[in-house]
């Protein structure tokens, strides 16, 4: 979306007159393309980084400003230093370079030296945002593309189905159960057979650390299911391919079956041309997750739910949770992004999580922690829903395919 052009100029309007496009909310009632637009920021999150000059744009501790790092963003415990810090605030106004002192007293050493090694230019120019992934520091859909499939396993999927494009139409962008259907006929029509996307579906990443949660959550007592915005094709595929069929209970999600021409067919879960789910949260139509967590929750209501989830479908949830629940949201994902611009809307208690390794961890020291302190005859659910995990951290998919384990 270029600065300045007729479409910025219009959701600026409409979205976020006074903000930059980073600090944007969602907005009640969201058009699609907006919604698109605002989701997708988390594209731009993992690349964006500030270049200092000497402004007070830059926040030290939420901004990412530390080159050639993960994160970009500063690693050293706040302890007592206030939240407002910012950037020029480390810089020798008068000798114009970093000011070692100020810096030693806040940072880490490994951290210190990182810091020192940002050129400073003499003529100390305004704060600017760059895109990190470029040398020129301008945005590229090619970097972008880098960045989000840079596992051999995603680049080989593109290259051996390119020729089919049918890689690009399973994970192009989010839509509507229509929409992909109508997807799904295009590619059937150009020759690409069922059995072609069950072998995509097959080759999906999976954190290794995953699988052995699922079952240890299972194992430990935990109803497991799944509510999603993904369809039951492509779920029940992936399950079955991992083995994880018989650990689930439950699955809510868009049905999807294949017809006798061999289509794949995806229907809305909720039937929106006859009437809409009533939901003033930002759900889509054809899904209300948050309906089906209210539903599970009139019927299991002595047990306790630890919800997961990343896309902004998973706010309406996350909402009717209740104190003794738990929510484990994916941090820097847009459900995350929801929850922090007012967490005391959320009741439960929340546990944030960002790659498969520490889903891991905090699931599991969760029910730990519940089976220690339920009697013994009290079940609990984990309504698990999630999306499809990429193998190393931050390293997430795009956000169309929704494919839970
Ligand atoms: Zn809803």
């Amino acid at each position: 979306m270029e600065r300045g052009s007729l479409i910025e100029q219009v959701l600026k309007g409409k979205y976020y007159p006074s903000k930059s496009f980073m600090e944007a909310d969602l907005g009640t009632s969201p058009s699609y393309t907006w919604r698109g637009i605002w989701e997708a920021r988390w594209v731009l999150r993992r690349g964006m980084r500030w270049r200092v000059g000497n402004d007070e744009k830059i926040r030290v501790w939420d901004d990412p400003w530390i080159p050639n790092t993960q994160t970009l963003r500063v690693l050293s415990p706040r302890g007592n230093v206030s939240s407002d810090l910012e950037v020029c605030d480390l810089i020798d106004p008068v000798k114009k370079c970093w000011d070692p002192t100020v810096i030693a007293g806040v940072f880490f050493p490994f951290e210190q030296q990182r810091i020192l090694n940002i050129p400073l230019s003499n003529r100390l120019p305004e704060d600017k945002l760059c895109w990190d992934l470029e040398k020129s520091g301008v945005y590229s859909v090619r970097s972008a593309y880098r960045a989000l499939f840079d596992d051999d396993w995603k680049m080989n999927e593109v290259a051996a189905t390119s020729s089919l494009g049918i890689w690009k139409k399973i994970w192009a962008v989010r839509v509507l159960p229509r929409t992909k259907d109508t997807l799904m006929k295009e590619m059937h029509e150009k020759g690409v057979t069922i059995y072609d996307i069950v072998e995509v579906l097959k080759r999906t990443p999976i954190h290794p650390q995953i699988v052995p949660a699922i079952k240890a959550a299972h194992d430990a007592g935990c109803e497991l299911r799944i509510v999603s915005d993904a369809n039951t094709f492509f779920i029940e595929t992936i399950l079955d391919h991992l083995g994880l069929s018989d650990y689930f209970s439950e699955i809510n999600t868009n049905p999807g079956y294949v017809d006798e021409e061999g289509r794949l067919r995806i229907l809305p879960h909720h039937d929106f041309t006859k009437s809409p789910h009533g939901c003033c949260n930002p759900c889509p139509p054809n899904m209300c997750k948050g309906l089906v967590i209210k539903r599970l929750l009139c019927e299991h209501g002595n047990k306790k739910f630890i919800y997961l989830g990343d896309g902004i479908g998973d706010y309406c949830p996350s909402l009717r949770l209740r104190e003794s629940d738990y929510l484990m949201p994916r941090k820097d994902f847009p459900v995350w992004d929801l929850i922090s611009n007012n967490p005391k809307l959320i009741k439960s208690k929340i546990h944030e999580w960002t790659d498969g390794a520490e889903f891991e961890r905090v699931l599991l020291s969760l029910i730990q922690a519940i089976i220690t302190n339920a009697d013994a005859n009290q079940f609990f659910n984990l309504d698990c829903k999630f999306e499809s995990l990429p193998i190393s951290s931050h390293d997430a998919m795009p956000q169309a395919l929704r494919v839970p384990i």
